[in-house]
């Protein structure tokens, strides 16, 4: 039967089943679409990387024999929307029966499932064969239950998966070693280079300047720095364990003016493309731990197991679980915008500074930036989710919406009044001093919380707690900052809180 099997931008798993086989009568099809590019403002490295990653896949089908019909972004015959271009093939091919792979982004999956239901030939969804679990896994999981916690749900994976277990007990005895995994990096422990490849791109950066396409942040380098392939996937993934593993729980939550990655592997677009799976990258990781445990200690693989067993199978889940309500939530009721500076990086707080330019020219930043500078910054200052979730779904290269939308709207902005959070990630210039050297060389002075050279997150913070008493009060794990809220001098607080409303009326000033 001749079939045409859809292979989206995300879904360049070269292990699936899919493609054991070649066969005279099946074509798969990759398009470069408008449709894609257009939904947000991306990064400009984003979309080189997904359309360079693209064309790299469909190429390495064609060498392998596989029959490759792919679209790039200025074709002619590109109707530059997804059913558009598979009703066209579908006619011109005669196709008698359509597959694809379920989508991970609530918006396609819908786009095709409509679209399959409308067609007078078979059609067949299957599996990607990338995650450890299905979709609805972890709604089943926690099902009946008050709270849908991520340490319950680890601790299930790592029983389920027998990843570093002995017997039912976790090796090293703990499941979780967060607390050795919170050290502010001070340069006394050396980082290697860091690995990054110099992809040529210049040809699909030709097409998207072509094209006209409307992208944000920078690209420097004029190379792409991260993996293409399968092949440079397993590489990033070889240097991951050789020169960063051994230090990657100790700082996993540091930040630094001189270094973007730190410990941090970088793997992210390469997985969310499924250049490389995340059982390949545990079983990895755990294989190299095995055989270098004198000098690499289990908090170490225990920190990075859990983003991705846990925290990355999580965001996951919660996304099915709670789609598509969950891309509406704003239960803090925040109406703000963000400032110009999120595109620019011209600000006077040197956090902020470092996190968004590291996003700007990189389309990256780790994990403790997202969270604590620019997500704190932008709930701080009550930003509405849909300007953050804009945000943060355009300039990072590995943000698709299953992932970016449960990290930001929920774990971030707890927009969804703390079903992935139990509390929201807000924190005062104290903590941001603590686990970074940003205040050192800062404009402002982290220690005042009024005057003209106050470090601005002191004031938002304190304004952030007394107007969001009405849903924060009762939360058990804000107690201790509401008491000592109510502690306050009234006029004290009152100062404050119009400082903080100066901060967030005049954003683009500071
Ligand atoms: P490492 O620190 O080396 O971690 C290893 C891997 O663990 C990552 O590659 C990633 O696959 C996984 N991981 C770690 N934390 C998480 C997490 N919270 N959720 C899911 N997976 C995780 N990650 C994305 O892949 N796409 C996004 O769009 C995205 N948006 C985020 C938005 C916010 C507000 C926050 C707080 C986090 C977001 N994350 C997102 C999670 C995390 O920041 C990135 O996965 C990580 O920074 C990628 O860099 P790395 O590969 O060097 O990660
Ligand atoms: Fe950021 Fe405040 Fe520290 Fe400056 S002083 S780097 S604004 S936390």
């Amino acid at each position: 039967m001749k079939t045409l099997r859809l292979i989206l931008g995300d879904q360049l798993n070269g292990k699936h089943s899919w493609f054991k086989e070649t066969h005279e009568d099946v074509i798969y099809c990759l398009f470069e679409m408008r449709q894609e590019t257009d939904y947000v403002k991306h990064h400009i490295q984003k979309v080189i990387g997904f359309f360079a990653a693209m064309r790299q896949f469909a190429e390495d089908l064609n060498s392998k024999g596989h029959r490759v019909i792919y679209f790039k972004i200025n074709d002619d015959h590109n109707k530059q929307n997804l059913t558009d271009n598979l009703s066209e093939l579908i006619n011109s091919n005669s196709i008698e029966h359509f597959e694809y792979i379920f989508p991970d982004e609530y918006r396609l999956d819908t786009q095709l499932s409509d679209f399959s239901n409308h067609l007078n030939i078979t059609t067949k969804a299957v599996t990607a064969e990338h995650f450890y679990t299905n979709r609805n896994d972890l709604a089943t999981f926690f099902k009946g239950k008050k709270q849908y916690l991520m340490e319950n749900f680890y601790r299930d994976m790592r029983k389920k998966h027998d990843i570093l277990m002995i017997a039912d007990q976790p090796e090293g005895g703990k499941w979780n070693y967060d607390k050795s995994n919170r050290n502010k990096w001070k340069g006394d422990v050396e980082i290697p280079n860091y690995k990054l490849f110099k992809n040529d791109i210049s040809e699909v950066l030709q097409d998207i300047e072509n094209a006209q396409i409307k992208t944000i942040g920078r690209f420097g380098t004029k190379t792409f720095s991260y993996p293409l392939t399968k092949g440079q996937s397993l590489e990033q993934l070889k240097y991951f364990c050789e020169a960063l593993l051994i230090h990657f729980g100790d700082y996993q939550d540091a930040m630094h003016t001189e270094q973007d990655y730190l410990f941090h592997s970088r793997l992210s677009f390469a997985m969310n493309l499924k250049l490389i799976s995340p059982k390949d990258v545990v079983k990895t990781v755990i294989n190299y731990y095995r055989k270098h445990d004198d000098d690499i200690e289990i908090s170490q693989v225990e920190g990075f197991i859990r983003q991705i067993i846990g925290w990355r199978e999580y965001m996951r889940g919660m996304y099915w679980a709670f789609m598509p309500d969950y891309k509406t939530k704003n239960e803090l009721d925040n109406h703000n915008k963000l400032p110009d500076f999120f595109w620019t990086g011209d600000t006077k707080m040197n956090c902020l500074k470092h996190a968004i330019n590291n996003s700007l020219d990189n389309g990256y930043a780790h994990h403790i930036q997202r969270l604590m500078i620019t997500g704190n910054y932008a709930l701080l200052t009550q930003t509405h989710p849909d300007e953050v979730d804009d945000w943060y779904l355009g300039v990072y290269v590995d943000a698709i919406e299953w992932v970016q939308l449960t990290n930001t709207r929920g774990m971030s902005q707890f927009a969804d009044g703390g079903e992935i959070a139990t509390k929201p990630y807000v924190s005062s210039g104290s903590y941001i001093n603590k686990m970074s050297n940003y205040c050192g060389d800062c404009h402002y002075n982290k220690n005042k919380k009024i005057g003209d050279n106050a470090c601005p997150f002191n004031s938002l913070y304190w304004n952030f707690l007394d107007e969001k008493r009405e849903q924060l009060g009762n939360n058990f794990r804000m107690g201790m900052m509401y008491s000592l809220l109510d502690k306050m001098d009234k006029q004290d607080l009152q100062n404050i809180k119009e400082k903080a409303q100066h901060i967030i009326a005049h954003q683009d000033d500071y």
